[in-house]
């Protein structure tokens, strides 16, 4: 059986760890290929691949470093649709929800495109009598990302674009449950000019991300993944002296207003509730009803689901696809099954799914619970599934309430046709990132990407300026060009004069 390899020096490189991981089609249930699983002595290789490539490439110019990534943007481009087949085999997602994801990775590539301009320092003139200062934004050196399986390839974008365009190499480990998707990028990178070692891959599980953490020539890690792994990678990371930033999990509330537009609340919700089966970092989990909000919406929200048609992801009539594994899938079902027991009313029960031809396939159908309250797991656990809560309020003060003192703060969403009660919300609220009328509002490329709370542990956010300032560090020089009046010594604190 095919087996995934590492990327190490510009090219593929068998694993001889002699440890290996499935990897299924999550839709049929079946395993396609098996995925190397990293030694210490590997991720040593690849480490020591990326030190070595670190001093011509830092000191290359800046065009010469996005000329690459210019490149790169291209046969991304040309090849979209390979990479987002690649996706729906092992993920599951559907195919358009795929081609959405390279979508949103290739946004990345062009911001990092144009970094040229963003690397840009400052100068002041005379700060003291013919004495100047200004500051350079220089890399950092040797950066490992460690990535999540729900975007295989748009979370490694949000990463490695930047960091090398800012002149560092890069050891990346993909999840391990989705994981050739990160080696056709790798390829790309190369047929785009790339210079070997600049990026590599190792796969792997937690011997190769505790070897990262500990490494001494890794000097910063990006983790996207759950909450307490991202934790953990926060505190081990910087334990060993590195620059760490931690994107964690998630339990993101939609308020709806008794004044909402409640035919665009409904399509809103479903669609991010329900949309690559609820494994979302960014996925709507929790609706919050303000007053008679729940009586208008939830009507139109069953009739919703009740035509949304579940299966395999590259047949194109469906809409929603499997889980990824089956251990996560029977996860997903306990918290439905267990909701009734916990005081929550289940209003649709997603074990009743059938897809033809699917039974082997990790598939949950949607699900809607009624009535969920803080204190029930179905409220305070991220399930990571087609499975939307309803919780109701009876005032915007309780709402907010219930969302600030989550653990959670990724991202939220308001819908009201009241100016007024939005730009309040968007004020108050105890969350990285808001949705007005807009149910998943993942920033822009050129705005970065973060939760508050637990769901980022670490202080810069993923690409945009937060991107550049975490994969650089800044600066400052003080420069005096002799001038004969100011010779003779000083022993005085330096002093503006
Ligand atoms: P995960 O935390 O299980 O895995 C993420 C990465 O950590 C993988 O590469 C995995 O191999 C590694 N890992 C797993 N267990 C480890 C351990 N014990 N020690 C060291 N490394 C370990 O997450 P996942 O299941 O792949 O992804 C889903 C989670 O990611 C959800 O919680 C979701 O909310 C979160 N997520 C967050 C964001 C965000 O931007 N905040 C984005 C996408 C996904």
């Amino acid at each position: 059986m095919e087996i995934v390899s590492h990327w190490i020096d510009g090219r593929a490189s068998d694993s001889t760890s002699g440890r290996h991981a499935d990897v299924f089609n999550p839709a049929k249930g079946e395993v396609q290929r098996q995925v190397a699983l990293a030694s210490v002595a590997e991720v040593d290789a690849a480490v020591a691949s990326a030190k070595r490539a670190l001093s011509s490439w830092r000191n290359s110019s800046l065009a010469a470093r996005t000329r690459v990534l210019f490149a790169f943007r291209e046969l991304v481009n040309q090849r979209r649709d390979d990479i987002a087949r690649m996706l729906t085999l092992e993920h599951g997602k559907v195919f358009s929800d795929a081609q959405g994801e390279v979508q949103r990775g290739l946004e990345v590539i062009e911001f990092a495109c144009g970094l040229s301009h963003l690397l840009k320092g400052d100068i002041s003139e005379n700060v003291s009598t013919e004495v100047d200062s200004w500051s350079m934004r220089q890399p950092v050196g040797v950066v490992a990302g460690i990535t999540p399986f729900n975007f295989p390839a748009m979370v490694p974008m949000w990463m490695y674009p930047v960091a090398i365009a800012c002149g560092n190499t890069f050891v990346l480990k993909p999840s391990e449950r989705d994981p050739s998707v990160t080696n056709l990028c790798a390829e790309l990178l190369k047929q785009a000019g790339l210079p070997e070692g600049v990026f590599n891959i190792v796969h792997g599980d937690k011997v190769a991300v505790d070897r990262l953490l500990e490494h001494p020539d890794v000097a910063a890690v990006s983790f996207v993944g759950s909450t307490p792994i991202a934790r953990y990678i926060y505190e081990n990371g910087t334990k060993h002296g590195k620059r760490v930033q931690a994107l964690g999990g998630a339990k993101n509330h939609m308020v709806v207003l008794p004044d909402a537009d409640m035919d665009l609340a409904a399509d809103a919700a479903v669609g991010a509730a329900y949309g690559s089966a609820g494994e979302r970092c960014m996925a709507i989990s929790v609706m919050v009803c303000v007053g008679s909000a729940a009586e208008k919406i939830l009507p139109k929200i069953r009739e919703r689901i009740a035509v949304l048609k579940v299966g395999d992801g590259l047949d194109p009539t469906s809409q929603m696809g499997p889980l990824i594994t089956r251990a996560h899938r029977d996860k997903v079902a306990s918290y439905v099954a267990n909701a009734a027991g916990e005081g929550a009313e289940v209003l649709v029960d997603g074990h009743a799914l059938k897809v033809p031809g699917g039974e082997n396939g990790f598939f949950f159908g949607p699900s809607l619970i009624d009535r969920v309250r803080p204190g029930m797991a179905c409220y305070d656990d991220e399930i990571f599934g087609p499975v939307l809560s309803v919780a109701r309020a009876q005032s915007y003060e309780e709402a907010l309430g219930l969302i600030n003192a989550h653990r959670y703060g990724n991202g939220t969403a308001i819908f009201t046709n009241d100016g007024g009660a939005a730009r309040k919300f968007q004020r108050e609220v105890e969350v990285g990132m808001v949705g007005v009328n807009v149910p998943i509002p993942v920033p822009m490329s050129y705005y970065s990407f973060g939760g508050w709370k637990q769901s980022l542990f670490g202080d810069l956010h993923v690409y945009g300026e937060d991107g550049i300032r975490f994969y650089t560090r800044n600066k400052v020089v003080i420069g005096r060009w002799p001038d004969p009046r100011f010779r003779g010594v000083d022993l005085g604190f330096p002093q503006n004069r």
